[in-house]
């Protein structure tokens, strides 16, 4: 499992920002006493290792020396995320002398497990505080809230995505910007971009690897995101820096530190660049009043396969990404558009060890056929597409939909992706576009992919939104439940009438940045309730992975 991340020596992290990040010292410095080993296998099992891997023939000779450069510089992004998540790990690890416990730790990012809802799995270890180690350990909603009547530069910058919130020497919240709290670390990760920058033969990819560079050590996003998306004939990527607010569970506004290093399949697409065209006619499509579709799709984002060789922080934390849609900056969307990446090799470990084995208890015989890798890569595929449809400026000047929504804003962005994802592809097949395979099997892998999904967890954005489709769609028939068989079964009329009206509602409240409606939407419909508790202990019993950890670095890629 993870090797890289234990093996490394690099938990030591920041030492630079050690005042402000003591945090959590209520739960650290407790006497740690092991789970039982048990309960630690137990939690182990629900991983899958796998080796990440890509074809390394295809690269030139200095690709090949730029893809070691591009993993030193996401290596930092660990220790960065660690700093995010919970503090310094050192008296931590060092309290633990059992390796599959450290490891799980690893995994975890913490005593709290990612999988289970963020409970803690060590004693003494008490809840996981929603907002991380972003925020002071004492600090309540209403405090920062409160800060909102600071001078307004002020109170922006507590809010923005790249800072941390600590206390002044008064008690008072003050903000610490990223690079002024993680200087050592955004410089050695900056030096491996200038370094790889200067070796590629793309001048785009040479632009873009030095503006983030510039952009890791001021926290200025804007042009590196700007370079990524005119970058086009690439075949290396890193997606690299403080990226998506999920850590951020208090308020949502602070992003987290990752990496993943990339492959471009350029085989793959070419077959993929073709759906981004219809983005305009599908958003003109969208069965929502006029108003929540008066937003256009940027058509010139782009949509491609990769084979991810390398995850770390946020990205390598638990449950693994295997499709990314950014930049989340809307300013470069709304110019720019967003690119779609489909993570190739990760998407097929998850279908092979995990989506066909569950497959195989919950879904009725006779539809098991409609179980194909081709639609899961489709209705993933599509997920980050749908993204881009919809609106992200409320229509009632209540500012963007993520900071109308707040906490709620992920999930709900997270259910509208998956739902309008269904809508695309039901739309390109009903409109001939899209012809290989057949609807039920994207129907029906979509809700073996609902089962997948809900297993990490009601905590995750994406583990809320999988528990009210689920709850929706049970309710509108969508599918039905066999007591002899133990199995589901899909209806597919039904799933286009709950998918219809499950897009009207999610889009109508990000729109009306309806914060109230978005809570009591997934405060009733968004927990696991004791039917699926029941399906979920089954495959726990058959030993199914839930997720996947990877062994991976340059001596995986290159065998030695
Ligand atoms: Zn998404």
């Amino acid at each position: 499992m993870s090797k890289g991340l234990m093996g490394s020596g690099r938990l030591t992290g920041a030492g630079a920002s050690a005042a402000g990040l003591m945090l959590l010292a209520a739960c650290a410095a407790e006497p740690v006493v092991e789970g039982t080993p048990s309960e630690i296998t137990a939690r182990l099992d629900r991983y899958a290792t796998v080796r990440l891997t890509t074809d390394m023939s295809v690269l030139t000779e200095r690709e090949r020396e730029m893809l070691p450069l591009l993993i030193e510089a996401a290596q930092p992004m660990t220790d960065l995320f660690w700093q995010q998540a919970y503090g310094n790990p050192d008296s931590l690890l060092s309290s633990i002398d059992d390796p599959a416990t450290r490891q799980l730790v690893a995994i975890n990012y913490g005593p709290w497990d990612r999988l289970r809802g963020n409970e803690p799995f060590l004693p003494g270890v008490g809840p996981k505080p929603p907002g991380a180690n972003f925020y002071p350990w004492d600090m309540t909603k209403t405090e920062l809230e409160a800060a909102r009547d600071a001078p307004a530069a002020e109170s922006e910058r507590l809010r923005s995505l790249y800072t941390l919130v600590r206390r002044g020497d008064d008690g008072s919240l003050r903000p610490v910007p990223y690079h002024e709290a993680f200087p050592e670390e955004l410089e050695a990760a900056a030096a491996h971009l200038r370094a790889a920058a200067a070796l590629a033969d793309d001048p785009e990819l040479e632009r873009y690897l030095s503006f983030r560079a510039d952009a890791l050590v001021s926290d200025e996003y804007q042009p590196s995101d700007l370079a990524w998306m005119e970058m086009k004939d690439n075949r290396l990527d890193i997606v690299i820096g403080a990226i998506e607010t999920y850590e951020d569970q208090l308020f949502g506004y602070k992003a987290a530190y990752e990496a993943f290093v990339l492959v471009k399949d350029i085989a793959w697409s070419e077959r993929l660049a073709r759906f981004a065209e219809y983005l305009p006619e599908l958003q003109r499509g969208l069965p929502v009043a006029e108003t929540y579709k008066r937003e256009m799709p940027g058509t010139d984002g782009d949509l491609n396969a990769y084979d991810v060789v390398f995850y770390a922080g946020d990205a390598n934390a638990g449950s693994k990404t295997i499709a990314i849609n950014l930049p989340n900056d809307e300013e470069v969307q709304a110019t720019k558009g967003t690119r779609r990446l489909q993570l190739k090799n990760a998407m097929r470990a998850k279908f092979d060890r995990i989506l066909v084995p569950i497959a195989r208890e919950l879904i009725a015989a006779d539809q098991q056929p409609h179980i194909t890798f081709d639609a899961f890569f489709e209705n993933v595929m599509f997920h980050e597409v749908a993204h881009g449809l919809g609106i992200s400026t409320t229509v009632n000047d209540r500012g963007t939909v993520r900071e109308a929504l707040k906490e709620h804003a992920s999930a709900i962005e997270e259910g509208k992706a998956d739902i309008l994802g269904l809508y695309m592809v039901t739309w390109l097949r009903d409109n001939g576009y899209l012809t290989e395979g057949d609807l039920r099997d994207n129907y029906v892998t979509f809700l073996a992919g609902i089962f997948r999904s809900v297993r990490f967890g009601a905590t995750s954005a994406h583990g809320r939104a999988n528990m009210v489709r689920f709850h929706y769609f049970r309710d509108a028939g969508a599918f039905t439940y066999d007591e002899a068989t133990r199995t589901y079964r899909v209806d597919v009329t039904r799933t286009r009438e709950a998918m219809t009206d499950l897009s009207r509602l999610l889009l109508t409240l990000q729109g009306d940045g309806d914060y109230e409606g978005a809570g009591q939407l997934l405060a009733e419909r968004g927990l696991v309730g004791p039917e699926l508790h029941g399906e979920l202990d089954r495959l726990a019993d058959a030993d199914i992975p839930v997720d996947i950890v990877f062994e991976q670095g340059m001596s995986v890629l290159t065998g030695n």
